[in-house]
């Protein structure tokens, strides 16, 4: 893909690009006291949700065109760029008509070729000239993501960008979205130029990750940065949690460390990074492969079995030794590995048998 900078006239350069404001735009006030606030921090590009994708009916879906009105005041009374979420052929005519600059791609519908192909047609139609963002399909599907950009490339969209926001998964421990690094860092790779901006408020979905996810996706070498910032975030109508005021978000930016990317150890810190995230990985797999351990323990209390059945581990080291040559590791040391984790898996059983 042949792309054009989604950076717009009057904005710097330098990394990161900053995308603020509200999850939602709410009532007039909230949309133009949160955007006074946040130009007066030097922020150059606002969000908002005028059309919210709900998990479930009966909230807040979005206050809809009328919202587009209150946009159009903070782009005429601060100046900055307005951006907002499109996700039918509707979405994008209504804010086309009212001057919307920047277009973001939801994760529900990013995920979805047809609502994307719709979007891609109606985009063409009407003309739409501006950076057109698409977030990261909720599913961790890196072809998806890319066939989202390429069905907006193929409608002649030139300004692209990606937004890194996470991935839905059932374990909601940590994260609201896992962010699965490697899947954007493969992305960077194939698609060298295209901007890669972050969203830490949905990957964290929670104040407190903000700084660090920010951080880490600057250490990453990405583009910019999406962040939901609202003048009164414990009372916003959507995505509360994770909502900050914008001195606290001026705050974060403040303090990130933006390393030179000309260094020639970039590519080294990218692998680092990627190894770190896969030992993060394999530790927590191995967590919780030892959690169903325990559960086979307490079966076997239960029904008074022995803890060591050789027969079902001499099964496992000889298929698993077997498959390490495949994947390119020395058997020995499979071996080493598989009789560290069955000591382990023993360990953990016997505590079962004597609880
Ligand atoms: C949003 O940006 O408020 C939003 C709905 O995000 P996502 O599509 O990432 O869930
Ligand atoms: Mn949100």
């Amino acid at each position: 893909m042949e792309l054009e900078s989604i950076v717009l006239p009057g904005i710097s350069n330098q990394r990161p690009l900053v995308i603020a404001g509200p999850c939602s735009a709410e009532t007039e006030e909230q949309v133009l006291t949160t955007a006074k606030e946040l130009a007066a921090k030097g922020i150059k590009i606002y969000r908002a949700g005028i059309w919210k994708p709900r998990t479930k009916p009966g909230g807040f879906e979005g206050i809809g065109t009328e919202g587009l009105v209150w946009l159009q005041r903070v782009k005429k009374e601060t100046g900055m760029y307005i951006a907002t979420e499109v996700a039918t052929r509707h979405h994008v005519e209504e804010a086309v008509k009212y001057g919307t600059d920047i277009l973001w791609i939801g994760a529900r519908t990013s995920a979805n070729p047809f609502a994307v192909q719709e979007l891609a047609d109606a985009l063409k139609e009407t003309g739409f000239d501006g950076p057109v963002l698409v977030k990261n399909p909720v599913n961790p599907d890196l072809e998806l993501w890319i066939g989202a950009m390429e069905r907006l490339y193929n409608a002649g969209i030139r300004k692209i960008g990606a937004i890194h926001r996470g991935f839905s998964s059932y374990d909601k421990k940590l994260y609201r979205n896992l962010p699965q690094w490697h899947i954007p860092i493969e992305l960077k790779r194939r698609l060298p130029n295209l901007p890669l901006i972050s969203d830490p408020s949905h990957i964290g979905g929670k104040r407190e990750l903000i700084a660090p996810l920010s951080q880490q996706a600057m250490d990453l070498n990405y583009d910019g940065l999406i962040i939901e910032s609202h003048c009164e975030p414990d009372t916003a109508w959507s995505d509360k949690d994770q909502q900050i005021t914008p001195d606290v978000l001026a705050y974060i930016l403040n303090l990130l460390v933006i390393r030179d990317t000309k260094q020639t150890t970039e590519s080294l810190t990218e692998l680092r990074q990627q190894i770190d995230q896969l030992d993060n990985e394999w530790m927590s797999t191995l967590a919780k492969r030892m959690r169903v351990s325990r559960e086979i323990g307490q079966y076997k209390k239960e029904h008074n079995m022995p803890v060591l059945q050789t027969h079902r581990y001499d099964e496992i080291l000889y298929k698993r030794v077997g498959e390490a040559k495949e994947l390119g590791m020395g058997d020995a040391f499979m071996k080493v590995v598989l009789e560290a984790i069955h000591e382990e898996s023993i360990r953990q059983q016997i505590d079962v048998l004597n609880q």
